[in-house]
């Protein structure tokens, strides 16, 4: 006999039904991608690929944003290759604009595993190399181009790029793309654009006035919001260390005494800034690189795969490596200069913790720097610990200046610039221009 059903109690409660797994089978992606997906090793996909990938998929112009290291170039680079899958080959389909070399490199590295059988080509036109293997390239032969918009302005100047078959342009780390460093650049090359073309702007930060200043290149965009874009990454663990200006080198030093610190990027304010503390890092046999936009592009190249492959143990850095830059394992970001804002804080902290990993986030803040820690706790909604490093001598003087005084030459300058067309983007807070 079988054994009598159980009666359903109506007071108990409902099962919660159990959330499925979300799967890359869930997603309009053609097997080829799949293997690609495969190839790099993710598993599953991320809250934004999840929510981006169906809509671009089908077209829509899209405003998508998620916290740092969530997985965001994925989420635009599967859709466009998705798109271009079907169709013609040998003509530029696809613009990606990113602001710095290494973001075009490394956006082009994930075109080439993630499209490794989608037959689709594509070249990264930047700055600071010559321009004859990126004319050719651009002359035909490529589906989709990854660029910087300066020299991509220079290419086309020389009228070779045929933008007329485009289908898909993408802005990464689109407030950046649209402040007023880069927004003229960004204009011209919009100008030159099919108006019938699907557009996708991505960052992890995205003010109001620049989704507003967004709506002029968008038709009916949907919005995908995964997080605040306000909100620095969750693995990150804040820390301010107060500490006089001219004790701050000497920290940092004691600091990386400390062996888990085992892959640190340090940013400073300037770029005079930056290789005076690589050099101070040196003095103390650290291994340490350092990359600005005064750097040579073989340089930055060399630092940052250095930096990679764990040669260097840390990397000194201007806002220049603040966005995107994506290093496996970076265990620590130092702010030895306080950001001039919030934005730019939530982007350097977002270089660790990046894919579900922890990492801290150590500020060494002088009196001077106070109000800007305070502007960026505001910003966060968070209250960041404050902290001493037990033993330091905080109170020693600073040295006597040098006879004759010091030069002035720790002034701001180009603070992370873009293409390298020598157009330093504006101080202070990036300002957004309507027309
Ligand atoms: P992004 O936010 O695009 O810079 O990506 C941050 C990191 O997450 C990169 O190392 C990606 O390779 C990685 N990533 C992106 N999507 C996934 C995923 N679905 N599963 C695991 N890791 C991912």
């Amino acid at each position: 006999m079988s054994p009598p059903a159980a009666e359903s109690d109506p007071a108990a409660p409902e099962p919660t039904p159990r959330r499925r797994t979300p799967s890359f089978e869930d997603l309009p992606l053609h097997p080829r991608l799949r293997r690609g997906i495969e190839e790099m090793g993710y598993l599953e996909p991320t809250q934004i690929q999840q929510d981006a990938i169906p809509a671009a998929v089908g077209g829509r112009d899209l405003i998508g944003t998620a916290q740092t290291g969530t997985g965001k170039t994925a989420a635009f680079l599967l859709p466009l290759l998705e798109r271009l899958l079907s169709g013609p080959r040998g003509r530029i389909r696809a613009l990606v604009v990113t602001p710095t070399r290494e973001l075009a490199l490394q956006a082009q590295e994930f075109l080439r595993v993630l499209g490794r059988h989608a037959d689709l080509r594509s070249v990264a036109v930047y700055g600071g190399v010559g321009m004859a293997d990126q004319e050719r390239a651009l002359r035909g032969g490529v589906e989709i181009v990854v660029a910087t918009p300066g020299r991509l302005l220079d290419h086309m100047s020389r009228r070779y790029v045929d933008f007329r078959d485009l289908q898909v342009l993408v802005l990464d780390e689109a407030d950046r793309m649209l402040d007023m460093g880069f927004l003229p650049d960004v204009r011209r090359i919009l100008a030159s654009l099919p108006r019938r073309r699907q557009t996708l702007l991505f960052s992890a930060t995205m003010p109001a006035e620049v989704i507003q200043l967004a709506r002029e290149f968008l038709t009916d965009p949907k919005t995908v919001q995964v997080g605040e874009t306000t909100a620095a990454a969750v693995g990150v663990t804040h820390l301010a260390l107060p500490v006089p200006a001219h004790r701050k080198s000497d920290l940092l030093k004691a600091l990386l005494d400390d062996a888990t610190m085992s892959s640190v990027l340090v940013f400073t304010r300037t770029k005079h800034r930056a290789d005076r503390v690589a050099r101070q890092l040196s003095d103390a046999r650290i291994d340490v690189g350092v990359i600005h936009g005064n750097r040579s592009q073989s340089q930055r190249v060399t630092a940052l795969s250095r930096f990679r492959e764990g040669r260097h143990r840390v990397l000194v850095a201007t806002d220049l490596a603040a966005r995107g830059i994506d290093v496996e394992g970076v265990s620590h970001v130092v702010n030895y200069d306080l950001p001039e804002v919030p934005e730019a804080y939530i982007h350097r902290v977002g270089r660790t913790a990046r894919a579900t990993r922890r990492g801290d986030a150590f500020s060494l803040v002088s009196p001077e720097e106070e109000n800007d820690l305070r502007a960026i706790e505001r910003h966060l909604n968070v209250t960041i610990p404050r902290a001493r490093l037990p033993g330091f001598d905080y109170d020693r003087p600073a040295p006597a200046p040098p006879a004759g005084g010091y030069r002035d030459r720790g002034r701001p300058s180009n603070r992370g610039g873009g293409g390298g067309r020598g157009r330093p983007p504006p101080r202070g807070r990036p300002r957004y221009a309507r027309r």
